[in-house]
């Protein structure tokens, strides 16, 4: 069944059809559809020109009006459907290293086709053709061997690659995203040139390299792509702090997997599509701070305090990049806190129930389960944080207080520092279970802290 996404765009291809322009889907969506993979978006090329189509629907919207690039919007079954209508264009010179300084709009399909990044991406597709004959390599139009490289499972700059990845930098990450999505190779020489541009990666802004690498780490391949951006050298232009885990022995006792690169590998591996972002950059850096702290002990390989290390160079990656407030918090949360499940079995109820507190407390759990899984396998202590945690409802994490500052100033108490080591105490006493009531909680105030 086609999505409402198609039918919108086979709509704007007829109507601009009918109009007397040339108009196909193009890009991913052919890409797409040629791997029988159901497009997320389609996307229109035609030789009309931006201001015809603005002319030509009621409601579009310049996003990219200097590239010729509009939003079309439909109603398709009641559904909101917007649709990318592109002006066939080539582009001018490039002097930022992202964008082109200028483009020219062009009525020529294959003109269009030759300024896209790899031929896989370089495919347009015929509506109509594709309606009337049901034949979905006839109706696709291939000027640059995309066919044939996805059949092969190769991703290849069109054109001099060399000069593709000097143009834009972006493509560079581009490459290996969708290398990584399709268990693709990167076609040598193309690969060749990336090796070559890596260094100047930095001209693409920190935002988008930091979407890209969100992407590749939520796409359940992430595993493939950190191993190709180590390939291709970006990984140490773009994360110097993960290209520092190579050769980071482990004890073997507790790391038979081997050494840091490898073990944070095995964590990328089991990070399943649609992952959350802020956990998949939890498991590319609970264990950052290892390369700091590695220290051959005389007992065996220790990493004191590598946590609060990772901790700072995690931060220190998150302002990098950019990430917002919450993001950051919830990554350095999950860096911060990954050991700890170490000690959960022995955790005194009222830690544990604090420690449950944590917000997005699975996002943890899931953590330290792969974290386990991607070395000595034993789930032991992940199963009765599961199950502890399951088992205790929200209202005895966080229960109603018995004793507050109120309380205890009726009690006759002065506001002042102790407050809190006294609210502190009731409230343990509380989530361990040993007061129930106020006049409990405040006899045992009284108790460790005399009027
Ligand atoms: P995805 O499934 O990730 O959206 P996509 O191929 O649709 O993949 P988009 O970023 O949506 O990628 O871009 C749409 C099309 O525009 C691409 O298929 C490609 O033809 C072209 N394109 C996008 N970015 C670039 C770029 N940086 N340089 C050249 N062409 C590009
Ligand atoms: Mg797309």
């Amino acid at each position: 069944m086609k999505s409402r996404a198609q039918l919108a765009a086979e709509a704007i291809v007829e109507k601009l059809r009918a109009e007397g322009h040339d108009a196909y889907f193009a890009g991913g969506c052919v890409r797409d559809m040629l791997l029988d993979r159901v497009p997320e978006d389609f996307d229109v090329a035609t030789s009309a020109r931006p201001d015809v189509v603005l002319d030509l629907f009621p409601r579009t919207f310049a996003v990219g009006a200097h590239f010729g690039v509009l939003l079309v919007a439909d109603e398709i079954d009641g559904e909101e459907i917007v649709t990318e209508v592109a002006t066939f264009r080539s582009d001018g010179a490039y002097s930022d290293g992202r964008r082109p300084d200028e483009v020219r709009f062009s009525d020529s399909a294959e003109e269009d086709v030759i300024r896209r990044d790899f031929t896989i991406n370089g495919m347009l597709l015929d509506p109509q053709i594709l309606k009337e004959t049901g034949n979905l390599p006839e109706a696709t139009l291939d000027f640059v061997g995309g066919r044939d490289d996805l059949a092969a499972g190769v991703v290849r700059a069109i054109g001099n690659a060399e000069k593709r990845f000097a143009e834009d930098k972006l493509r560079m990450l581009r490459a290996v995203r969708f290398a990584a999505r399709f268990g693709f190779v990167i076609e040598p020489v193309t690969e060749a040139a990336i090796r070559t541009h890596a260094e100047s990666i930095g001209q693409v802004s920190c935002e988008r390299i930091r979407d890209e690498l969100t992407r590749m780490l939520t796409e359940g391949h992430a595993r493939r792509a950190f191993e190709l951006l180590d390939q291709t050298g970006l990984l140490k232009q773009v994360l110097p702090e993960i290209d520092r885990l190579h050769g980071v022995e482990q004890p073997p006792q507790y790391h038979p997997e081997g050494d840091v690169w490898i073990h944070t590998l095995l964590l990328l591996e089991k990070l399943t599509e649609g992952a959350s972002p802020t956990l998949a950059w939890g498991a590319l850096l609970h264990d950052v701070g290892k390369p700091a702290t590695f220290e051959r002990a005389p007992d065996r390989i220790r990493f004191n305090g590598h946590v609060e290390v990772g901790v700072r160079i995690a931060a220190e990656i998150c302002r990098r990049l950019r990430f917002s407030n919450e993001e950051t918090a919830q990554i350095l949360a999950l860096v911060e806190n990954h050991m700890r499940f170490g000690d959960v079995e022995r955790m005194k109820e009222s830690t544990l129930k604090r420690f449950f507190r944590l917000s997005r407390f699975p996002e943890h759990l899931e953590l330290h389960r792969m974290d386990c899984l991607s070395s000595h396998g034993d789930l032991t202590l992940y199963d009765y944080a599961r199950q502890r945690f399951a088992a205790t409802p929200e209202e005895a994490v966080k229960p109603k207080l018995l004793v507050t500052g109120e309380d205890l100033i009726a009690a006759g108490y002065k506001p002042g520092p102790e407050f809190k080591q006294m609210l502190t105490a009731a409230e343990d006493a509380q989530l361990e279970g040993r007061i129930q009531t106020k006049a409990q909680g405040l006899a045992l105030v009284r108790r460790n802290f005399p009027v």
